[in-house]
């Protein structure tokens, strides 16, 4: 790139705030954009590629499931994508035996060896958690066993949440609980049956390109971002990053939680019979198994006799950030970055890394439309 090219706006990070905020600057501003990318590959962690022995797809940094409430986001989504009719449904492996989750009246009457009606299991478990109601719920586990008792609680959410978080769900704030629903019917959708859902027909790899097809943008691969970038935007920088790094750890390092994917070949049609299994037990080492050619059963490879398989561990890796270890700690810290990043002159931030956001796609994208909404006036 010519030293002197000097874009209108600049964005630092591919994932879906930064490459959104391009497509509109871009397509509807008519704005020259500059994209720079510390991977070698567009996308953020929705990045998806295809694995070359098995032409599976599969979601480099664990299973993405669109999903969204939000019809604005979904109509703008479908501008550059569409969706197949797939639906998630995950499963958990507790003592070798599979259960659905979230927790719903099969997991209960499996789990407890009953056969409730939707109103008995509502008694049954209102019975369990009745002596925990009058907690103040300042953690994940008080929260957890509150709504779904002990016996719950311990075979599905507590090893589980300790090995995803690396320390005790005593000590997790109780929102992240709220995920996680629990529900008196036989509904096995993992998320509300009113939102809209699916897996990107060409894959989420296809969605970024699509946003940034626009030759207005220019992405830079492998290019690392500092305060004193040598190419200065006409207008603004757009800062997708985690703002600690940004401004030299001046306030100490924000606490991340990472994760690493161990895959392998089976030869075999299908190995496990769903996209995702989990196992809360602590015997196992790894959270989850995920089995790709699950989300797309419209093509291909979904018959082949081979399948792809891979083992999610989860480790803490401050540098390769996915969950933001939201406690009052790191929450302070935040706020003092965010205070001095918001002092920078011609500067915006925002999108799960900067924001120090349990965020999913589609807030995020909803989040960059807001941004753009607020910038739009200020640049034109
Ligand atoms: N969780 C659990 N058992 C499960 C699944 C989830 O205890 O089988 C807890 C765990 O603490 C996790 C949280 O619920 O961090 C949110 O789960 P979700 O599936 O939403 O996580 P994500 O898909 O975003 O990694």
């Amino acid at each position: 790139m010519n030293k002197n090219y000097k874009p209108d706006i600049l964005i630092i990070g591919s994932g879906f705030y930064g490459t959104v905020l391009a497509e509109r600057l871009a397509n509807i501003l008519n704005k020259k954009v500059l994209i720079i990318e510390r991977r070698s590959h567009i996308g953020g962690n929705s990045y998806s590629e295809f694995d070359k022995k098995t032409n599976i797809e599969y979601h480099k940094y664990g299973t993405h499931i669109f999903h969204t409430a939000n019809k604005k986001v979904w109509n703008y989504i479908n501008k550059f994508t569409e969706f197949n009719n797939y639906r998630h449904q995950v499963l958990t492996s507790h003592k070798n035996k599979i259960y659905q989750m979230p927790i719903n009246l099969e997991t209960i009457n499996s789990f407890f060896k009953k056969n409730f009606s939707p109103s008995e299991a509502e008694k049954f478990i209102n019975k369990k958690t009745k002596k925990f109601k009058t907690y103040k719920f300042k953690n994940f586990e008080d929260k957890a066993i509150s709504q779904i008792g002990k016996e719950l609680y311990e075979a599905f959410i507590k090893g589980y949440t300790q090995k995803q978080w690396g320390k005790s769900p005593k000590y997790l704030p109780e929102s992240i609980f709220n995920r996680l629903p629990i529900r008196y019917n036989y509904n096995e959708d993992y998320y509300q049956q009113t939102q809209y859902q699916g897996i990107p027909k060409n894959g989420y790899k296809d969605i970024f390109i699509n946003l940034t097809k626009n030759k207005n943008i220019k992405i830079l691969f492998k290019e690392k971002y500092n305060l004193n970038y040598k190419i200065k935007p006409k207008y603004l920088t757009i800062y997708t990053g985690p703002l600690d790094s940004l401004l030299d750890y001046k306030f100490g390092k924000l606490e991340w939680r990472s994760l690493n994917f161990k895959k392998e070949i089976k030869n075999t049609k299908d190995f496990q019979g769903s996209a995702v299994i989990n196992y809360p037990d602590l015997k196992n080492k790894f959270t989850r198994v995920h089995e790709p050619k699950h989300l797309h059963p419209e093509r291909q490879p979904f018959n082949s006799n081979k399948t792809l398989v891979i083992k999610e561990f989860s480790i803490k890796n401050d540098n390769e950030p996915y969950y933001p270890i939201n406690d009052e700690k790191n929450r302070a810290k935040h706020r003092k970055y965010k205070n001095e990043a918001g002092k920078i002159k011609k500067f915006e931030f925002g999108g799960r890394l900067a924001d120090y956001a349990y965020y999913d796609m589609d807030m995020t994208i909803s989040a960059a439309l807001k941004k753009f909404d607020q910038i739009k006036n200020k640049i034109k």
